[in-house]
């Protein structure tokens, strides 16, 4: 008596893939931020004036951007 049971039972598989990227959090050397020239430290980043010397500003594509405090400084076009 009405002994069909549709027993579909769809198992949906999950498969959790571990992908390894080879990249970490790449963190920022300092030789790449300070350079020594003839005793003198020159600094190759730009600085936040908010947050100090200790901060450095990521470079966009036409900006700086502090991830800190959100200080955004606008590359100055140079027209001659
Ligand atoms: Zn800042």
């Amino acid at each position: 008596m009405g002994g069909q049971e549709g027993g579909r039972k769809s198992k949906i598989r999950k498969r959790e893939r571990k992908q390894r990227t080879g990249k970490k959090h790449l963190t920022v050397k300092p030789n790449s931020i300070y350079k020594v020239e003839g005793g003198k430290l020159i600094r190759n980043r730009k600085t936040c004036p908010r947050c100090g010397d200790g901060t450095f500003l990521a470079h966009h594509k036409d900006r700086y951007y502090c991830g800190r405090c959100g200080y955004t400084v606008f590359e100055k076009k140079q027209t001659q």
